[in-house]
């Protein structure tokens, strides 16, 4: 049987941070994805903003993790050439009422350690974003957007670099748990194999639960329930009417049908909340009227034809509808006391911008002690 210091699971942007991390650190690593490529799920099929910070509790990981995997991904970026830009969004109250959202935001961003949240009134706003009608808005100067693929190959070039393997076709059928290590049952072009390992970590995204179930000798009452929520996208053609991110205040389940803009400029609304049973990507032209009246709201001379639906992506969620919203989870050893596993549910957003900051806390669960690197 094959043996390896650390096997990571799953090859999106979070395994792929991970699976760096761990070989950086001096782990003969291997990660292993059972789709024919790496990043084909949520990874490549999210708004592909770098979150601030100030939407999460206070005191919360996502908010730790946001904030410091934010300014760690900024940096690598910078120093691997990834394509991004700081461009800053605006988040507009539309009515009177919403601005105690706002107050609530500079409030936790101030909690969290964004320091860099101002009010802007509606001059000011419209003198940048003219299209723009809103009563008053937040400015976030540190929120920005990257170019999701090339970062997702620059972390897999560096953990070839560091010696370790990425397997794509191998999907993980089994793992039997144990004291000293665990051995990994995988399926790859019709032939099943198994590995050993002393470090095992789930980053199967929305598959975490199913991939944990199949854990013998975990404590299945650990597992958080499964939720998925999906969001669609729609695409707006021509000229492109806005410089920045424009977000309108949070709706339940996500960050409300925003305004992003991708490095060429051009500009996406979304991502929606529908919650459903099953993984289907399939985008949907019947929620064009819902997209249209919501956009209206901020951008009130939107021409509706100039819609296009794009695409959709499936947040891994581990609270449902009628649920206050989750935290992440990285359950290590002091959870479920098993040595040398870690297991990750809920990655939502903003798990693109926390990649980096990601890894450094599964290392640091692992009781990996090498110092963080990227
Ligand atoms: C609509 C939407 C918008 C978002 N917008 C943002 C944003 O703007 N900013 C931000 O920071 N975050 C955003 N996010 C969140 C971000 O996209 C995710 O947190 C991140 O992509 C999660 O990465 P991951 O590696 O955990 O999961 P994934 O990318 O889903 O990767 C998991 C991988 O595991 C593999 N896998 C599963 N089971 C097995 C198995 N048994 N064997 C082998 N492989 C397996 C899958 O094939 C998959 O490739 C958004 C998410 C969504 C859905």
């Amino acid at each position: 049987m094959d043996r390896v210091d650390c096997i990571v699971i799953g090859a999106g942007v979070v395994g792929l941070a991970v699976a760096r991390r761990l070989a950086l650190a001096g782990g003969d690593t291997l990660l292993l994805e059972r789709e024919a490529t790496h990043g084909t799920q949520t990874s490549s099929r999210n708004s592909e903003v770098i979150h601030a910070g100030f939407h999460y509790p206070p005191g919360s990981l996502k908010a730790r993790l946001c904030v410091r995997g934010r300014e760690q991904l900024y940096r690598y970026c910078t120093d691997r050439g990834v394509d991004h830009r700081r461009c800053g969004k605006f988040i507009v109250a539309t009515a009177d009422a919403e601005r105690d959202t706002l107050q609530r935001y500079l409030e936790a961003g101030a909690h969290n350690g964004v320091h860099d949240l101002r009010w802007c009134t509606s001059a000011e706003v419209v003198e940048l974003e003219p299209a723009v009608r809103c009563v008053a808005a937040l400015w976030s100067p540190s929120t920005g957007i990257v170019d999701s693929h090339t970062l997702m190959q620059a972390l897999l070039g560096d953990l070839l670099a560091a010696g370790g393997t990425l397997a794509c076709h191998a999907d993980v059928i089994g793992v039997e748990l144990g004291p000293r290590g665990h051995r990994v049952r995988v399926l790859q072009d019709g032939v099943e194999t198994e590995l050993a390992t002393r470090l095992l970590v789930n980053a199967a995204g929305l598959d975490a639960q199913l991939l944990a179930e199949r854990m013998d000798g975990l404590d299945k009452a650990l597992i958080p329930p499964r939720f998925l929520a999906k969001g669609h996208y729609f695409t707006l053609q021509g000229r492109a009417p806005f410089r920045h991110l424009v977000y309108p205040v949070a709706s339940h389940g996500g960050l409300g049908i925003h305004v992003t803009l991708d490095l060429a400029g051009r500009v996406r609304f979304g991502p929606d909340v529908e919650w459903v049973k099953a993984v289907d990507y399939s985008p949907d032209d019947r929620r064009r009227d819902s997209f249209v009246a919501a956009i209206r709201r901020y951008y009130p001379d939107l021409d509706a034809t100039r819609l296009q639906p794009g695409y959709t992506g499936i947040r891994p969620k581990i609270a449902g509808p009628r649920d206050p919203a989750a935290d992440f989870v990285i359950q290590g050893p002091a959870a479920h006391r098993m040595h040398g596993l870690v297991n990750l549910f809920g990655i939502e957003s903003p798990g693109l911008t926390a990649c980096l900051a990601i890894a450094d806390e599964v290392a640091k669960v692992a009781g990996i002690d090498a110092p963080g690197v990227g």
